[in-house]
């Protein structure tokens, strides 16, 4: 599975995504996918000379189910799990998901992406038992020390995390890549989003981030820095209106 950049990596497809990322020796994973990528975990550590023992954490950018993916597992082995704290019961499955609906869809991206979840466990997400929290502005004593950036819009409690040494930043669904729901490439507001229009105005809050390289909880990476990221999704609105 790929090296996304230097101590980056990306376990399984890029229709969810799920990353670790190493620094001095130890491993943060951001967002825990499907339950189907706890098994490839093992050998993407050992891709960088780690296991599991060296994981200090998984911290998710909201609470979306397929976000919290293994992280109950990952829970079980000892590894605590970290999000915003608007965004804790929805982790923990004690709050409704605010998305209103799938927006727009294209019939085959979205059988094959409801298929393919199936097939990778989405179907049945074993509930977080506890997280701990943190707010905006935060920096987590973790490798990597990457910085909160609430983003409020796609959910209450979204979060993007920046981590300096590595120049990236994941935004989670703050923005996507690629749309399980109509198969379209390129930055965009995310599928299954709260509320579109907070979404839009928070972006605001990741076009200042002089990060190069922007990771997305869904769709490829995007290498051209955050504030061309964010112009590229106001585009959309923009021709689209
Ligand atoms: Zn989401």
């Amino acid at each position: 599975m790929p090296e996304v950049a230097p101590r980056i990596r990306r376990l399984g497809d890029d229709i969810v995504n799920s990353y670790l990322v190493e620094d001095g020796g130890q491993v943060v994973i951001v967002d825990a996918g499907v339950p189907a990528y706890w098994g490839l975990l093992p050998k993407e550590l050992a891709a960088i000379g780690r296991s599991l023992d060296d994981v200090r954490a998984v911290v998710l950018t909201h609470g979306h189910s397929d976000h919290v993916g293994y992280a109950e597992r990952a829970r079980g082995h000892g590894i605590p799990i970290r999000i915003h704290e608007l965004d804790a019961a929805l982790a923990r499955a004690e709050a409704p998901n605010p998305a209103k609906g799938f927006g727009p869809t294209r019939l085959v991206p979205l059988l094959s992406f409801l298929v393919w979840s199936a097939r990778k466990g989405a179907l049945r997400i074993p509930k977080i038992q506890e997280v701990s929290t943190f707010g905006d502005g935060a920096t987590l004593d973790l490798p990597g020390a990457p910085v909160v950036i609430h983003v409020p819009g796609h959910t209450p409690g979204s979060a993007a995390l920046h981590f300096p040494g590595h120049d990236a930043l994941f935004v989670g669904d703050a923005l996507a890549t690629y749309a399980v729901t109509t198969g379209r490439h390129g930055p965009q507001v995310a599928p299954f989003t709260a509320d579109a229009e907070q979404a839009l105005a928070s972006l605001a809050r990741l076009e200042d981030i002089g990060a190069r390289l922007v990771l997305p909880g869904h769709g490829e990476a995007w290498r051209d820095g955050a504030a061309a990221a964010v112009r590229a999704v106001r585009a959309t609105v923009e021709t689209s209106a």
